[in-house]
């Protein structure tokens, strides 16, 4: 009994300890999630502090406030934030890009406008000039002030750009998605040299991919330039992408810097990681495979990622490859859909 009692006594202590223990526990639990969403609110105030540090310069007659809502942050990068917004004559869904501008924003004539623009406004203007090509983003609109610029860009809905489309889909994908999003993009890329803009930067964040349709946009011409024939001496754009002719020798071809860039991009889609060295010198000796992917994907790859640019496959000549020649898939809408 005497024990019975004493077992229930430490029964009941134990009990005792164990509400306590919980009730810390509880206690730790939600001032963690306070805590946790406190960060939140500020995370949240930040952002809609520098919102308002953005918008700083408009004025009450600011044109693109007068036309437009601005909603949330769609993406952020060096200069540039990009909001999700509307446009409120008939409430389309755009994205607005704020740029700041620094000592080294450049401006440049084009044809049909008096004024210099900046640089990747009127890249965004050339590279859309002509017949509509949908693979390549259309600015709607835009604003030019002294110490930033607007851009409205058309926003395809539902879309993402192809990180977080790969890391949707485990951080690689298959040969068939690559193949549809890489006809797409030397498509967008071929068109853009045509036009004479170097867009310099093709990369997988600069890509879009609408998750409905899976058409893919090309978006941010903000390292680029004017395509010449002549070589270029300096390089803006992302250094995973850099031609090694520039590693080496400081200089590279606009169009042959483009199809080394459409190989990274495609090896990094395929294998979800860049190339190493040791790929590199494998593609060379045409002895670089992996057992997922077919021969002639990886002709294509040793094609593009060529270290002598004269001998690297040119752009014009990429959708003629033998890797692109499979019959494509369609649906009823006429589109090739990825889940
Ligand atoms: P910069 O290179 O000039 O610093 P950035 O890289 O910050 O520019 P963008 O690449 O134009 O700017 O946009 C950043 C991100 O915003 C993109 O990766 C994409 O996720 C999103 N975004 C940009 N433009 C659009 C658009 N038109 N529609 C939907 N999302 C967009
Ligand atoms: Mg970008």
């Amino acid at each position: 009994m005497e024990r019975g009692e004493g077992d229930g006594g430490e029964e009941r202590k134990s009990g005792r300890v164990l509400k306590r223990r919980k009730r810390k526990w509880w206690r730790r639990m939600v001032s963690f999630f306070r805590a946790d969403s406190k960060q939140g609110e500020e995370k949240q105030r930040d952002e809609g502090e520098e919102r308002k540090v953005a918008w700083a310069g408009r004025s009450s007659d600011d044109y693109i406030f007068s036309h437009y809502t601005i909603g949330d942050q769609l993406g952020k990068g060096g200069f540039g934030v990009v909001y999700e917004g509307r446009r409120l004559e008939d409430d389309l869904k755009v994205a607005v890009k704020y740029v700041t501008k620094t000592e080294h924003t450049e401006c440049i004539f084009i044809p049909d406008h008096p004024k210099p623009l900046p640089k990747e406004v009127a890249l965004t203007i050339l590279a859309s000039k002509g017949p509509r090509v949908p693979e390549i983003i259309r600015l709607l609109d835009w604003q030019d002030r002294p110490d930033h610029f607007v851009m409205v860009l058309e926003c395809p809905s539902p879309c993402e750009d192809l990180i977080r489309f790969m890391k949707r889909h485990g951080g690689r994908l298959d040969e068939e998605k690559v193949r549809h999003i890489m006809r797409q993009t030397v498509h967008a890329a071929n068109v853009c040299c045509d036009r004479r803009v170097l867009h310099r930067d093709i990369k997988l964040e600069n890509l879009l991919i609408n998750m409905e349709t899976s058409e893919v946009k090309l978006i941010d011409f903000g390292c680029g330039d004017i395509l010449r024939s002549s070589v270029y001496r300096s390089y803006s754009g992302t250094s995973a992408y850099c031609p090694p002719e520039y590693r080496a020798k400081g200089k590279y071809h606009g169009r042959q810097a483009t199809a080394w860039s459409l190989g990274i991009l495609m090896f990094a889609m395929l294998c979800g990681h860049f190339p190493s060295d040791y790929d590199l010198m494998l593609l060379k000796q045409k002895l670089w495979c992996k057992p997922n992917l077919s021969p002639e994907c990886c002709r294509l790859l040793g094609s593009l990622l060529k270290e002598k640019p004269s001998q690297r496959l040119s752009l014009g000549m990429i959708l003629s490859h033998n890797w692109f020649k499979v019959v494509k898939l369609r649906s009823a809408k006429n589109h090739l859909i990825f889940s």
